[in-house]
């Protein structure tokens, strides 16, 4: 027998196979998770071409990076999430990934190897369906909390709460900081506040990934207000970001995993030991992404420039929310679709069933997960009639 006979066959990982398969040309795919411009095209941001530009024209070498990157990337990575004027800055261990799922598997391994409580981490119910899958490969045993309630399309604040007060104390949990996928609900300000007490009175620990900062609201300093109130606050948090979306990097696989320690004695054991977990998985990151975010982050023309584009495509996405949610009323739906505008980010979650969106895919080639999750990212000015259309048709 072959010596992989006994290797079952996997369920497909991926979700577009249906919308390659179907031949109607107004077909529409709301699976994605890549920004697309009002073609519905792939996106390469002008700041991007430009540093890529001046990357390749400085000739640099080709040598290794370090086991943690590039330093001139990671320093600017830093300071774009926690802040220029941050506490956290001088006692950060901190190294470049491989995006942001990357970020999370050294964070999931970091994590099995040394937090002291229970090798537990908690993730919001729904999550990002990857965030189960890297923390149990990383040897973490994975747990839910209340986030989201199906009755208001809202969060579940009361049951996040309960669930944060009821996990042991000094229980891992994590956070994702704005733009949650995929509901696209967010906690307010003032829930963060109280969500933080929570932790705190629990004496949790607290994980956030950051995988959309700025491409949320089009602010990166609004976007980060949860990661810096618990720094502010005291919390020595550890923290995943992707440069994937808010530099539309997404295949040169660019991220963050940073640890706040608390104090430059701990921040060198801390960064030993991180090195000492990447180097056997891939000895050191790949330097091109790494540059170009680099010469975006530390030119200051092209980080000016960079903010409106950030800004550029969070508005878009804003305003396909707005006119989904617009063309749906003036077809007469008497449903509330306010969550459509009040929802922020790249997802939306329509409270359609696992059935109506089959009715969608099959009758409207309009094409998603049967969670009801649309990417936003894939609406234009062109489909959303159409689109408002066959949602109508499909709910009323
Ligand atoms: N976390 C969340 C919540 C995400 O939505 C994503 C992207 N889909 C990621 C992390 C990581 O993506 P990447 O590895 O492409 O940076």
């Amino acid at each position: 027998a072959s010596t992989w006979a006994n290797v079952p066959q996997g369920p497909p990982v991926c979700i577009t196979e249906a919308f390659k398969a179907d031949s109607f040309a107004q077909k529409i795919n709301l699976g994605v998770g890549a920004y697309r411009d009002d073609q519905g095209k792939p996106y390469v941001l002008p700041s991007v071409r430009k540093a890529e530009d001046q990357v390749i024209a400085s000739r640099l070498n080709k040598e290794y990076a370090g086991i943690t990157g590039v330093p001139e990337f990671t320093k600017a990575a830093a300071v774009l999430a926690y802040g220029k004027d941050s506490s956290a800055l001088n006692r950060l261990a901190i190294t470049q990934s491989i995006s942001g799922t990357g970020a999370l598997r050294i964070g999931g391994a970091f994590l099995a190897r040394f937090f002291p409580g229970a090798k537990t981490i908690y993730i919001p119910e729904p999550s990002w369906a990857n965030h189960a899958a890297v923390f149990k490969d990383s040897g973490l045993e994975v747990r839910k909390y209340a986030y989201y309630n199906k009755q208001t399309i809202g969060l579940d604040f009361d049951g996040l709460l309960a669930d944060i007060k009821a996990a042991p104390a000094g229980s891992a949990f994590l956070f994702h900081a704005c733009a949650h996928n995929p509901t696209g609900v967010d906690p307010t300000p003032a829930q963060w506040k109280e969500i933080e007490a929570a932790v705190k009175a629990q004496g949790h620990y607290s994980f956030f990934d950051m995988a959309y900062q700025g491409f949320a609201s089009g602010d990166i300093h609004k976007d980060a207000f949860a990661l810096r109130h618990f720094v502010a606050q005291g919390h020595n948090v550890c923290l995943a970001q992707s440069f994937a979306k808010n530099m539309g990097l997404y295949g040169e696989r660019i991220g963050a995993f940073s640890v706040v320690c608390a104090d430059a004695a701990e921040r060198a054991r801390v960064d030993s030991q991180i090195k000492i977990l990447v180097r056997p998985m891939y000895s050191n990151p790949p330097i091109h992404g790494a540059r170009i975010a680099a010469e975006i982050l530390n030119t200051p023309a092209l980080y000016d420039q960079w903010l409106v584009e950030v800004k550029d495509m969070a508005d878009r996405i804003i305003t396909m929310r707005a006119l989904l949610k617009d063309n749906l009323e003036k077809l007469g739906s008497k449903h509330d679709w306010s969550h459509i505008t009040s929802q922020i980010g790249m997802f939306a979650y329509t409270g359609l069933t696992p059935e109506q969106m089959d009715v969608l895919a099959k009758e409207h080639s309009v094409y998603a997960t049967r969670d009801g999750r649309i990417s936003v990212a894939g609406i234009t000015s062109a489909n959303v009639g159409r689109l408002a259309e066959a949602i109508f048709k499909v709910k009323g």
